[in-house]
């Protein structure tokens, strides 16, 4: 090679690794001991997943290890008349659907805080409110689902009922059944490719409808031949046994189907996590983990996880609700003995966001749909979202420039690989975050997480690398 033809080659090879913005693989940063590190994540973040089936269940999972962390309720802080100090670790639960973990920082909380929020309510089957019925001396369950589903996801595909059932007098029965080896599962029938002559001429969003999502219960009929529905007076007796509880329980229940699989490593080389609900738990679990590691940070860190995002943040255990507010409210109470809304209203308005919920990467046996140079991309660190939405960036809060550039200097800073991701091609589709709630307060907030694969069904994956720098983001963003 000559002298010049060298030089030349060297110039663009300079041009392109010091102008040029070129993705990096986590596996690629990480040294080995750091990769132990992640794995070992992964398998604390497989264990909480099967332990957090459901919102309530990964509250009472992110309750108990916050706890064991020395987190201190904020009741009971109030309760002893103790004033909080900056340091302090403590948290607040709204009605078993919602936490929020918070340390208090050095900065008066007035001048912001550094919140992360995400989402623990994943999409799955509510039992209606009268489900039980016979039909054909077959007892089932009536569902309705909740999210968004592929339908066909759930039809032949073990399923576990998670949920609370409350009597007449308030008492509470927890029901769990359909995830020890030993519990018998659910199942909602396919109809046989023998018989689908019709059916697979429809169009896939069509051929199964949501009245056909009927749980099979049972088969088993009572003795007594002379009476009706046999089977369904059999399952009732059952539950009546088992759970102390009536047909009439179970309209003031929340039952909850959801697969009854567990989290398992996904590929030869192991270096992916396939469960249910990685949307959004692997936001709550990263960040839970990133504020259990936080001490005495500059900025008060609020760690937040709420309900109902799957179906539009509603309900008052929804980011659309007050709960946050209020909490900020009663934390400025605590510090100061006193309430002035304004303090409130500063709080929020100077605060800083990262509304945590997972991206889509591009997944090689569905490229089409999309957008190859803006996707985000399997193994290749934290997804920063500038927007969501859909059909022109339609209800999303789009981030501003100012803030996602603090959210890259903090990245870059504590070397963390991260990414930019949009959810598909321009009029694909699209979707929301929490992002467009948080925003109202006037804080700064910024889509951030990881990218899966198989969003919103029974198996979504995500890559092990990308779980544990996302942890490593978040800790990063609470200190910063
Ligand atoms: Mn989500
Ligand atoms: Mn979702």
């Amino acid at each position: 090679m000559d002298k010049e033809s060298k030089e030349t080659k060297d110039r663009w090879k300079k041009i392109k690794e010091e102008l040029g913005f070129e993705l990096k693989l986590v596996w690629d940063q990480l040294p080995q001991a750091e990769r132990e590190e992640a794995l070992k994540f992964s398998e604390n973040y497989k264990a909480f997943l099967n332990a957090a089936k459901t919102e309530r269940e990964a509250i009472r999972e992110i309750v108990r290890l916050a706890e064991e962390q020395g987190f201190v309720l904020l009741d009971e802080m109030t309760a002893r008349g103790k004033k909080l100090r900056p340091g302090n670790k403590i948290y607040t639960v709204n009605k078993e659907k919602n936490v929020a973990l918070i340390v208090t920082g050095k900065e008066p909380v007035w001048n912001g805080i550094n919140l992360i929020g995400s989402h623990v309510d994943a999409p799955r089957l509510d039992l209606k409110p009268l489900p039980l019925y016979e039909e054909q001396g077959i007892g089932l369950l009536k569902t309705h689902y909740y999210g968004g589903i592929k339908k066909y996801h759930w039809l032949s595909h073990p399923l576990a009922m998670h949920g609370v059932v409350i009597k007449q007098n308030g008492e509470k029965v927890n029901i769990s059944l359909g995830e020890d080896e030993n519990d018998p599962v659910f199942v909602i029938t396919d109809l046989l490719p023998h018989l689908s002559k019709d059916q697979m001429q429809k169009k896939l969003g069509e051929a199964i409808s949501g009245e056909a999502l009927n749980i099979l219960a049972g088969t088993f009929p009572l003795e007594e031949k002379e009476a009706k529905e046999r089977v369904k007076l059999a399952i009732l007796e059952l539950l009546n046994q088992k759970y102390d509880i009536i047909e009439e329980d179970l309209t003031t229940a929340e039952l909850e189907l959801v697969p009854a699989t567990k989290a398992r490593d996904v590929g030869l080389d192991r270096s992916m996590v396939g469960a249910y609900g990685q949307d959004d738990r692997v936001c709550a679990y990263t960040s839970l983990r990133a504020i259990l590691n936080c001490q005495n940070p500059v900025r008060t860190a609020v760690v937040l996880f709420v309900d109902k995002e799957e179906i539009g943040s509603t309900g008052n255990t929804g980011m659309r609700s007050r709960f946050f507010e209020n909490t900020v409210a009663e934390l400025l109470y605590l510090i100061a003995g006193d309430y002035d809304e304004i303090y409130c209203r500063k709080a929020l308005a100077n605060g800083r966001a990262l509304s945590a919920d997972v991206g889509a990467a591009v997944d090689p046996n569905w490229e089409g749909v999309y957008d190859k140079y803006n996707a985000a991309r399997m193994g290749c660190g934290v997804v920063m979202t500038k927007y969501t939405g859909s059909g022109g960036k339609y209800s999303t809060s789009d981030a501003n420039a100012e803030f996602v550039a603090e959210i890259r200097r903090v990245f870059n800073e504590n070397k963390i690989v991260w990414q930019t991701g949009e959810l598909g091609k321009v009029d694909q589709g699209g979707g929301g975050t929490i992002a467009q709630f948080i925003a109202r307060y006037g804080m700064d907030v910024l889509d951030c997480g990881p990218a899966l694969f198989s969003m919103h069904s029974p198996m979504e994956v995500a890559h092990k690398g990308d779980i544990y720098m996302c942890y490593r983001a978040y800790e990063a963003f609470l200190k910063g």
